[in-house]
């Protein structure tokens, strides 16, 4: 009788999926490590690393070396998008593969029992799912998790709210979780402070749990959580087991204070400004820290990191400076429908996969990074999971997706500040052409990206066959996802796309 190996004979007892899953881990390289390092509100000029044609006063300004380092070894993403325009849409549309509408998680949640949405004189938000992700939803922590992954979450969670089961980590598939609850801020960046709100008078919701540790000393939160999360990579490394580590720090969104430890190498700069400037390189030093943990434990080769945004850079309150014009050359910033709300750094670095100082202009979004990342861990999106994301493999290598697709937003919300393009709205881009509708007033704006990056020449009056087109297209995804609509006040309806 000729040698059967055990795991074949067992086959017809457990399946083949068994058979597979055992070959896998027997025949191939070590199972790659994932990094998913996203930062908060970090604006696509809020580095280094040029992401527009040219370096940019911005990225002059700014000290990213490690970012610069691993751009230098990977590829940088020119024209990435986040799902949304501010944090938890998101952050759970990375969680589980599909956009907010999607989800019905269209805005940032806090109390389980509260819509934070902004009061507007002429519409009003939708239904939406205020309670965000719950521990019964199918998520990619989970998924990686149930195919052995040690799952680690370290900083802003801010995917179910509080009083809900998913206000922590624990309850989404994450084994490990660092500092991460229902917030979407930090009471402080001080551990002088204890984390804590107090130090402003703002209330216990701020504060951030579990650095105890840290309380009272001189130690920037980022530091912190970098710390505690490097130390919790020990354990799989020595035991050969894979890890998804999702290094969220709280920075750089609000309160901006100043890492004293940078804070000289920004004196040109009035002191908000220089404040947030050693946010972004203290969160830079994180990055480092993490490459030379890696190194040091010899798994840099075997470890795909992407580091990318969850919306674009805080600009339309509590900035130095002009307002709306931190993301220059695009326009607006965080809450808004224009690029600066939406558009991201995204670098990555993934041994055997990217090449060295590429740079890619393919356009990609923040849900496509759940089925990338279970790609590169050779994980199957579970046939019951429903996935609006695409794999971005074929980018890593500087080549074209597979297909080409509009990619859509949709946030029928008001954020409560004033400016440029912070209106409850929805919107396409095409190509090169992305059409804004905004709800108030159903406005409807047309911009050419390619000429035009900076949004400020409406061309929708000379071009109506383009806004028939992708009016055509946001209507039909609008229904395919069934998104709630926003609510005119006025009339109790939901608006309607104008028909063209
Ligand atoms: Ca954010």
């Amino acid at each position: 009788m000729p040698r059967v190996p055990v795991r074949l004979m067992l086959a017809p007892f457990f399946g083949l999926a068994f058979v597979f899953a055992e070959a896998r881990g027997r025949d191939d390289a070590p199972r790659r490590n994932l990094v998913l390092f996203l930062v908060d509100d970090l604006g696509w000029q809020d580095c280094s690393v040029p992401h527009h044609s040219a370096s940019t006063p911005f990225n002059e300004r700014y000290r990213t070396p490690h970012l610069e380092r691993l751009a230098a070894e990977g590829v940088v993403f020119t024209q990435a998008y986040a799902s949304a325009p501010v944090c938890t849409p998101t952050r759970t549309s990375i969680m589980t593969g599909r956009s907010p509408a999607a989800n019905d998680i269209t805005y940032w949640i806090l109390h389980g029992d509260q819509d934070t949405s902004a009061k507007h004189p002429m519409v009003r938000a939708p239904e939406w799912n205020i309670r965000g992700l719950q521990e019964e939803d199918s998520t990619l922590p989970r998924i990686l998790s149930d195919a052995g992954y040690v799952t680690i979450h370290a900083g802003k969670a801010h995917l179910g709210a509080r009083g809900t089961s998913g206000a922590d980590p624990h309850h989404l598939g994450f084994a490990v979780n660092i500092a991460g609850h229902a917030a979407g801020g930090p009471g402080s960046f001080y551990g002088a402070h204890d984390f804590s709100a107090a130090w402003r008078g703002g209330g216990n919701v701020w504060d951030v749990p579990g650095l105890e540790e840290y309380h009272g000393r001189d130690v920037f939160l980022t530091e912190a959580i970098a710390e505690r999360a490097l130390a919790e990579l020990d354990d799989p490394v020595t035991t050969g087991t894979p890890f998804f580590l999702h290094f969220a720090p709280y920075a750089v969104h609000a309160p901006i204070m100043a890492n004293r430890r940078y804070l000289d190498s920004y004196a040109e700069l009035d002191e908000r400004e220089a404040s947030y400037a050693t946010m972004i390189e203290t969160v830079d030093a994180a990055l480092g820290a993490l490459l030379a943990k890696l190194s040091a434990l010899g798994v840099l080769e075997e470890t795909a990191i992407i580091f990318t945004s969850d919306n674009g850079g805080l600009s339309a309150h509590a900035r130095g400076g002009e307002k709306h014009s931190h993301n220059a050359p695009l326009r607006s910033g965080k809450g808004s429908a224009y690029e600066g709300g939406v558009r991201v750094p995204f670098v990555t670095r993934i041994p055997g996969v990217t090449r060295a100082g590429t740079r890619s202009d393919v356009p990609v979004i923040s849900h496509d990074l759940f089925p990338t990342l279970l790609a590169l861990a050779d994980v199957d999106v579970p046939d019951d999971h429903d996935v609006e994301g695409v794999d971005l493999m074929p980018a890593f290598g500087g080549g074209p997706l597979e297909d080409e697709r509009d990619l859509y937003w949709h946030m029928p919300h008001f954020w409560g500040v004033h400016g440029p393009g912070i209106e409850p709205y929805s919107a396409v881009r095409s190509g090169d052409w992305k059409l804004l509708w905004f709800h108030p007033d159903r406005r409807l704006e047309l911009y050419d990206l390619a000429t035009d990056v900076g949004e400020s020449r409406d061309v929708a009056a000379k071009e109506p066959e383009v806004v028939k087109r992708l009016t055509e297209s946001l209507s039909k995804w609008l229904a395919r996802t069934d998104a709630g609509l926003s609510i005119d006040v006025e009339t109790g309806d939901p608006v309607a796309l104008p028909r063209r």
